[in-house]
């Protein structure tokens, strides 16, 4: 009989073949690129460039409680604490090199995109320096209007032109422009399964508890552009399609009482207590502002709308667009309450969450509390803040339900 192979197992697979082969390639001689997150990552893919991405990695170490090593590490040679705590594991990785969580190989080409925010920017451009390494930077100006603008569009896509004429020089092979087309159309298939997968969560119950989709964040990161990654979003999607029909709901041993919204990215060292917390009380995060990221989709073969796509990126939209898009999620999915996580690292989020609060709370009528943590940094959480505020929210959703019961 033929072993079924569940979307959980092929993710610990992937991930651990997406390390290996990272390894493995640098071991041979073969050139390693360390990018972005959001990068048009297409272009590597087509070179056959292996790569690893720095914030999926640092993520990986906080999420293994090892992080603090590394800030140390980093903040030891000066770099400020107020620096983003991805880019101080990163720094101090450079040095020590090694973690229990994943380890990557140390790169000879930077890949950064600046449509995730400017502290990139700086932290790539810094390991090139360090390095001693090429760098190739796609400048993405951030939308200060709602919708991207066209002259955006087109100066991210005569970068894009450029890039390619940059990786033809580096690596002395021609671009192959047949293969670009196959990855671009694997990269927008992947995104489509991402996003129809965590939409599921619109179900009532919601197939998913939220901090699943954290982890499946990792191969959206990174396996974007291969056939393997396209297949197990679409593993995914069929098996929470299925648990939809059956009506099963995030967990066995709890039922979805409330159904909220995390904004910001995870706190990775206390993954598990945040988790915990809001099982104890049946609070379900359904959705986040991470979701869209990687909805990179596009038409095959159309340079612009790859330009587009990765310039309509959610941080690098304006608080207008913000606002807009966390009242549609709240509407969309149905959404009881929001936890805002008031991320140190992230200054960019961080900077207009409090106004999107507001004005979410004004357009929406739903309850919701920030409090303040990190997603690396262990030292910026503490519980004690972090089950008062989801008590508080608790108490508002629960009052906001009762007020709809009686009418
Ligand atoms: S966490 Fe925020 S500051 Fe750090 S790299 Fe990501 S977007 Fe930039």
């Amino acid at each position: 009989m033929e072993k079924t192979v569940t979307s959980k197992q092929m993710l610990g697979e992937l991930l651990e073949k997406h390390y290996k082969t990272a390894i493995d390639a640098k071991a041979e001689g073969k050139l390693v690129a360390w990018a972005t997150s959001i990068c048009p990552q297409e272009l590597l893919e087509t070179m056959g460039i292996d790569v690893v991405y720095p914030e999926n990695h640092a993520a990986a170490i906080g999420a293994r409680k090892d992080a603090m090593r590394f800030i140390q590490q980093a903040e030891g040679k000066g770099y400020s604490n107020d620096i983003c705590s991805y880019a101080r594991v990163n720094m101090g990785y450079v040095d020590l090199k090694f973690s229990e969580a994943e380890n990557i190989p140390m790169p000879d080409l930077i890949f950064c995109c600046s449509n995730i925010c400017n502290t990139a920017i700086k932290w790539y451009e810094n390991l090139a320096k360090v390095l001693n390494i090429p760098i190739i930077m796609f400048d993405m100006p951030f939308n200060h209007t709602f919708d991207v603008p066209e002259h955006s569009i087109k100066y991210m896509a005569g970068q894009i032109k450029h890039a390619i004429k940059q990786l033809e020089e580096i690596t002395g092979r021609e671009f192959d422009y047949d293969r670009f087309k196959e990855v671009m159309e694997i990269s927008a298939d992947t995104a489509r399964w991402w996003k129809k997968a965590t939409d599921l969560n619109k179900n009532h119950p919601s197939p998913l508890n939220g901090f699943d989709m954290f982890n499946y964040m990792a191969i959206i990161v990174c396996n974007r552009g291969k056939i393997e990654g396209r297949d197990l979003f679409k593993l995914w999607h069929d098996e929470l399609a299925a648990k939809v029909e059956a009506g099963i709901g995030p967990w066995k041993d709890q039922e979805e009482k409330y159904r909220i919204m995390w904004d910001g990215i995870a706190c990775w060292p206390h993954l598990g207590d945040t988790y915990k917390v809001l099982k104890k009380h049946g609070v379900n995060m359904v959705t986040s502002t991470y979701p869209e990221s990687w909805t990179v989709i596009y038409d095959t073969g159309d340079i612009e709308g790859m330009a587009k796509a990765y310039a309509s990126n959610y941080a690098n939209r304006n608080l207008d667009y913000g606002t807009k898009n966390v009242a549609r999620l709240v509407k969309e999915f149905d959404l009881d309450g929001i936890l805002y996580h008031s991320n140190r690292s992230c200054k960019l989020m961080d900077f207009r969450q409090y106004e999107v609060q507001r004005r979410v709370e004004a357009m929406t009528g739903i309850p919701s509390v920030v409090f303040d943590g990190d997603q690396t940094d262990p030292r910026v959480f503490t519980l004690s803040q972090y089950e008062t505020r989801v008590q508080a929210l608790i108490e508002m959703m629960e009052k906001n339900k009762e007020l709809r019961r009686n009418g």
